[in-house]
């Protein structure tokens, strides 16, 4: 099955038309999933001794499977984070697929890793940090999380002389950071402690030293990692970066910025400003696959001092010595950043999208979405029906729909869906069961928003 032969011909052809085709839709069909059985009766069983065949196996796919799936990336999809990757993105990810490049370590993947690493190290930049941060490109935000926080621990623990070795550790985040950060809390057995977020779901210095005053002085030594979110999942709103810094250097404790979905717009100059103190961060990350405009799964962590997760994340093994020579500081191994060994050049669409469209292309397309954002919270204002709960601080909406039970919101959100119009999916807000637009589309348009807005009443 690995030669080359007439069949493999006939596929390659049927696959770039097909795959080419699905990158120009635009929009693509919204599709929705069904069930189990449905998929079974339609697809049957595709697992055979003796194979179905390239097209057929195709055709099952194209027929039954991706019907099934939802277009993340249709302009009426705001729920969740959708996606939004840009043709050439796309276009290079079978480049990266075709061309076998294990990115794991510089001896094998040296031109994937310094290309990946030119794209994380424009992210530092718009970071504001120095020529030596640097890191890798894991799977997502959930990944980027846990590994960052692994080396959180591990610096505080190298640094406490073994007193730490077998102590808990204890990190700090707000009631509005991710699902992940409590997910990593349960994955290294450590504590979370949440402090109560503002009225806009946002985090404030002053909030978290009144956590931190409250503590005993063995839990104040458990401390090891501070957490602020830039970009809340949920609202969309930037904790106070520079506030919780300070209180992390204070402390004298890692400063990790979750920036998954919002730290995209540290390339948009109309709203930089409100990332004042990201640049104190110990790591931070964020995910090209939401709102930078690459496939998934991408996401970038960036640590201040790599050396760092470096010495937390390096995997020792007899096969693996030969990587770990006395290497000079350009003979970078991504594996050695995070929680992962082998590794797909996940960032190399990215990086090849960067490369094509250049930075001010990425800057321009982020404040399209931020105009996008604020002229439909400007027609939710307007409507009698409608009510917005908070200004924007990116390019999420939270509103209501005055007078709607939790099931009419459901009812609305399905049907939506099942006419192929729009996706969006009810959220709640302190306790409330709300709706919640999420823009990173930049061919998302006003008028778009408002026919979603018009279905509402
Ligand atoms: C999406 C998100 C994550 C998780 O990222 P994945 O790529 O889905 O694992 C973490 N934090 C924030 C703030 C997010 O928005």
């Amino acid at each position: 099955m690995h030669e080359h032969d007439a069949e493999i011909e006939e596929l390659t052809e049927a696959i770039v038309a097909y795959s080419v085709e699905r990158v120009r839709l635009d929009p693509p069909p919204l599709d929705r999933s069904r069930s189990y059985a449905d998929l079974l009766a339609a697809a049957g069983q595709t697992i055979t001794p003796d194979g179905l065949g390239g097209l057929r196996a195709l055709e099952v796919f194209t027929e039954v499977l991706a019907p099934a799936t939802i277009s993340v990336d249709h302009t009426k999809f705001l729920a969740f984070v959708p996606a939004a990757p840009t043709e050439a993105s796309v276009l290079f990810d079978f480049v990266v697929g075709a061309s076998s490049i294990y990115a794991g370590s510089w001896m094998e993947g040296s031109g994937a890793v310094f290309a990946e690493n030119q794209a994380l190290r424009w992210l530092a930049d718009l970071a504001g940090l120095p020529e030596t941060a640097g890191g890798v490109f894991v799977s997502g935000g959930t990944g980027g999380n846990l590994s960052a926080l692994i080396a959180a621990r591990f610096d505080w623990r190298r640094r406490s002389d073994g007193r730490n070795d077998r102590v808990r550790g204890l990190m700090i985040a707000s009631t509005g950071s991710h699902s992940s950060i409590a997910s990593a809390a349960r994955a290294m057995d450590a504590d979370l402690i949440t402090v109560p977020a503002d009225e806009r779901g946002r985090l404030h210095g002053d909030a978290l030293q009144a956590v931190v005053d409250a503590l005993d002085t063995d839990d104040l030594a458990r401390v090891f990692a501070i957490i602020a979110t830039a970009g809340t999942t949920n609202a969309g709103v930037i904790d106070d970066l520079d506030g919780a810094g300070r209180i992390a250097e204070q402390l004298g404790v890692w400063f990790h910025v979750d920036g998954a979905y919002g730290a995209a717009a540290l390339c948009s100059s109309t709203v930089r400003p409100k990332f004042a103190g990201i640049e104190r961060c110990d790591s931070f990350i964020v995910d090209p696959h939401k709102w930078l405009f690459a496939p998934f799964d991408c996401c970038a962590l960036v640590y201040r001092q790599p050396e760092i997760g470096r010495a937390a994340h390096t995997q020792h093994a007899e096969y693996l010595d030969v990587l770990h020579g006395d290497e000079p500081v350009h003979e970078w191994n991504p594996s050695d950043y995070a929680h992962h060994l082998s590794r797909r050049a996940r960032g190399l669409p990215f990086w090849f999208s960067l490369a094509t469209y250049g930075t001010n292309e990425y800057a321009t397309s982020v404040d399209i979405t931020l105009a996008v954002t604020a002229s439909t919270a400007e027609l939710i204002r307007r409507s009698d029906h409608l009510e917005l709960l908070m200004e924007p601080d990116l390019s999420v909406l939270l509103f209501r729909r005055i007078g709607w039970t939790p099931a009419e919101y459901q009812a609305w959100s399905d049907a939506a869906l099942l006419a192929g119009e729009a996706f969006v999916v009810p959220t709640t807000w302190r306790g409330e069961t709300v709706l919640r637009f999420c823009f990173v589309n930049p061919l998302t348009t006003v008028e778009q928003a408002g026919q979603i807005i018009a279905s509402l009443v």
